[in-house]
C-alpha cells in the first residue's frame, strides 16, 4: 500500500507529507472515518512512506529494503494491533499476535475491508471483537524495544473505538509518555465512543468520502473495469469505494438481502403472524453483526423512500427491482411515519448490541412496522 494506492484524500496525503518535510509529525495521529474513506489504507501508505529509504517528494519509493518489507506488510519496526476474539482455533487468551497471519492476509486482499468481513475473516462474525489488556501489554514491550531498522518505529491501531475499557489506561500512559522516534497510527470509525482523554493526545485527521470521479479512477485503474461500467458503477455506489467493489462482484448478499427484507415487509403489511414467525426464525440463525447489517439495509431502503416522496428520485442510486421496490414501498413509508421507524431500528440495532434475544426483538418489531405501516397508508 502506497499513497498512491489509496483512493482520494489528496488533501490529507500532501498535509501528512508537508509535516513530515517540516518535522512536525505528531507522534500519535487519528485517522477518523470508515472503511469508505481509505482510513486504514492511508495509514498504512503513511507509515510506509515513513519507513521508506528512498522516498520521494509525494510517496515511498516502492522499491528499497523497507517497501520490500512492507509489501508483505512484514516490517520487524511495523506493529499491527486490532479487535480479535476467541475463534475455533484460538478458544481463549486471545490478543493481536495470534492473527497476524489473518490480518496481512485481509489487508494485502483489499486494503478497503469493512470492519464485518475482518470479523468474518476471524470467523467471529457473530461476536464482540475487543483490543484487549494483552493487545496494549504487547504494545508496551514492543516500545520497550529499539527499532530494528528504520529510525522510527510505527504502530497501526485499527479500531480503537473497541478498545477494551479496562485497557484503555495502559494505551493512554503510552501516549502520554511516548517514546522516542516512535508513531502511533490510529484508525476508528467512531469518535464518540472513544475516550476523551486518548482523543486528546491525539492529531486527528477527519477523512472525507472520496468523490465519485476518484472511485472512478479506482474502478478503471487498480481494479480494471472497463469505463462505461465504472462509470455507473461510480454513481450507483455514491462515491463509496466498498459499495463499489460490492456492486463490481454483483454481491449476492445483497441481493439476498433485498430479497429477504421485501418479503419480512411484505408480512408485516399484512400482519400474516404464521410467515413473520417462520421468517424470524430464519432470519435469527445469521450471527448478530448480520443481523446489525440487516438492520442498517433496511435503514438504508427507509431513507430511499422519503427522497423517493420528496421527489428527489435522482438521488436514488438503484438498479431494477430495488429501484421498482421503492417506488411502491414509498407509498406506505413516508412523512408520516419514517421518524417512527428509523428511531425504531436503530432501538433495534442498539439491544442486539446489548446482547437482546434477537428472536424476540424480530418479532416485536414486525408487530411494530404492521402498525407504524399502517400509520403510513
Ligand atoms: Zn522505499
Amino acid at each position: 500500500m502506497m499513497f498512491k494506492d489509496v483512493i482520494g484524500q489528496d488533501r490529507i496525503k500532501q498535509l501528512l507529507i508537508r509535516n513530515v518535510g517540516q518535522q512536525r509529525t505528531g507522534h500519535a495521529q487519528l485517522f477518523l472515518g470508515n472503511e469508505d474513506t481509505g482510513a486504514l489504507p492511508l495509514a498504512v501508505a503513511f507509515a510506509r512512506f515513513i519507513q521508506c529509504r528512498n522516498r520521494g517528494a509525494e510517496d515511498a519509493c516502492g522499491s528499497c529494503s523497507s517497501c520490500i518489507k512492507l509489501d508483505k506488510l512484514a516490517h520487524p519496526d511495523l506493529h499491527f494491533f486490532f479487535p480479535s476474539a476467541p475463534n475455533q482455533e484460538h478458544k481463549k487468551d486471545v490478543s493481536s499476535k495470534l492473527f497476524m497471519n489473518n490480518w496481512r492476509e485481509l489487508l494485502l486482499e483489499n486494503p478497503y475491508f469493512t470492519y464485518f468481513q475482518w470479523l468474518q475473516k476471524l470467523g467471529v462474525e457473530n461476536k464482540q471483537a475487543i483490543i484487549n489488556a494483552e493487545d496494549c501489554n504487547d504494545i508496551i514491550r514492543n516500545l520497550g524495544m529499539k527499532s530494528y531498522e528504520s529510525p522510527y518505529r510505527v504502530v497501526v491501531i485499527y479500531m480503537l473505538e473497541k478498545l477494551f475499557y479496562a485497557a484503555a489506561p495502559k494505551l493512554l500512559k503510552v501516549l502520554e509518555e511516548p517514546p522516542e522516534n516512535t508513531l502511533f497510527l490510529m484508525v476508528s470509525e467512531n469518535k464518540e465512543r472513544i475516550l476523551n482523554t486518548i482523543l486528546s493526545r491525539t492529531q486527528i485527521q477527519k477523512l472525507p468520502l472520496p468523490g465519485e470521479e476518484d472511485v472512478y479512477k479506482a474502478l478503471t485503474g487498480r481494479y480494471g473495469i472497463e469505463p462505461v461500467r465504472a462509470k455507473q458503477i461510480a454513481f450507483l455506489s455514491g462515491g463509496r469505494i466498498t459499495e463499489a467493489l460490492k456492486l463490481c462482484h454483483h454481491d449476492e448478499e445483497q441481493l439476498a438481502d433485498f430479497a429477504s427484507f421485501r418479503e419480512w415487509m411484505r408480512y408485516c403489511y399484512t400482519r400474516d403472524v404464521a410467515r413473520i414467525l417462520k421468517w424470524v426464525d430464519q432470519t435469527v440463525q445469521a450471527g448478530r453483526e448480520k443481523q446489525k447489517s440487516f438492520f442498517q439495509y433496511g435503514l438504508k431502503i427507509f431513507r430511499l423512500c422519503l427522497l423517493q416522496n420528496y421527489q428527489l428520485e435522482q438521488l436514488i442510486r438503484l438498479e431494477g427491482e430495488e429501484q421498482d421496490f421503492i417506488q411502491k414501498f414509498a407509498t406506505v413509508v413516508n412523512h408520516r411515519n419514517t421518524l417512527q421507524i428509523v428511531e425504531a431500528f436503530n432501538e433495534a440495532i442498539l439491544h442486539l448490541e446489548r446482547n437482546a434475544n434477537p428472536r424476540i426483538l424480530f418479532t416485536d418489531l414486525s408487530l411494530q412496522m404492521h402498525k407504524m405501516m399502517q400509520a403510513g397508508s
